[in-house]
């Protein structure tokens, strides 16, 4: 028996404010969908790991940021475009929204700015400031941080993760998104399940098994117009391998991808699918600090004792 894990970038304006040409209806979507996630979860009782960007979690700042190492220019949208738009360069409101829930979810860092860490030019000191930055943020909020979400799943200074004391991150999905997933899994029947994996730093990482919005735009409206929603089909298969097999099925989105009433009934027909296997089988819901300590056998204090196989 397997298990399901939803985990979610939250970023708000932070994940585009590096674009030329930030997508308008993604930026004005991330507060609406933050909060219908945060609903649905609540109704289905789904536990999820939400990382969220540190910044968000100011109430305020200078749009500068001179003591961080990041280069020039780097906040300019603060002091330009958004320099008027404090809702989506702070959510201290959602925030605290997310750590009031009912349902337990783990917080986790989607970094202080949304620094690409994988990028050449993303040097040591930058990748270990914008994680400190985000540790403290955090602190000040009296959470402990697990687990790590890339800023756009650009992986890297794996090693300074694990100095400042995170115990997991997401690895890029072994599947293709969209049309590319779809084939694999109907002509090469392969598995959504992921399995993971215990790092050279003692970091546990969790592979990406779906992104639940990686089928958008034209393709998206011929393959509803044939299939009904494609990616809730795809979910539930993914749903269904999990119950059927060990391995986890790891699905992930961002808030700000419920830009469209037919993405809340998606992502409705994926939980409402997860809740009733869950309760009709063994299949458990997890989040990844959850996965960290099944396959370490640690707590949140402990430290790490591999029990599963080094890569
Ligand atoms: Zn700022
Ligand atoms: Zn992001």
């Amino acid at each position: 028996m397997g298990s399901v894990v939803l985990s979610l970038d939250a970023e708000l304006g932070w994940g585009f404010h590096d674009l030329r040409n930030p997508p308008t209806r993604r930026v004005e979507a991330g507060r609406r969908g933050w909060s219908t996630m945060l609903e649905l979860l609540e109704e289905y009782r789904i536990p999820a790991t939400w990382a969220v960007v540190g910044h968000l979690m100011l109430e305020s700042c200078d749009g500068r940021h001179a003591d961080h190492p990041a280069p020039d220019g780097w906040f300019e949208r603060e002091r330009t475009d958004w320099q008027d738009r404090e809702d989506v360069r702070f959510g201290p409101d959602l925030v605290r929204d997310l750590l009031g829930s009912d349902v337990d979810h783990e917080f986790a860092s989607h970094s202080f700015s949304h620094v690409l860490f994988g990028r050449p030019e993303t040097d040591r000191e930058l990748a270990a400031a914008e994680l400190e930055r985000s540790l403290e943020i955090a602190a000040d909020w009296n959470q402990c941080v697990e687990s790590f979400i890339y800023p756009r799943n650009s992986v890297g200074h794996r090693d300074v993760l694990a100095e400042q004391g995170l115990r997991a991150y997401r690895s890029k999905s072994p599947t293709g998104h969209g049309i590319r997933c779809i084939f694999d899994l109907t002509v090469r029947n392969k598995s959504l399940l992921v399995t993971p994996t215990i790092d050279e730093h003692g970091l546990v990482d969790i592979p990406a098994s779906l992104f639940l919005f990686g089928f958008e735009g034209s393709a998206r409206t011929v393959a509803e117009s044939v299939w009904d929603d494609p990616m809730v089909a795809l979910a539930r298969h993914g749903i269904d391998q999990a119950t059927e097999r060990d391995g986890i099925f790891h699905m992930w989105l961002h808030p700000n991808n419920l830009t469209h009433e037919r993405d809340d009934r998606r992502m409705r027909a994926i939980l409402s699918y997860l809740a009733q296997r869950r309760a009709e089988t063994d299949l458990t819901v997890e989040t990844m600090a959850d996965v960290v300590h099944r396959v370490t056998g640690t707590t949140a204090e402990a430290g790490v004792k591999p029990t599963v196989s080094r890569r």
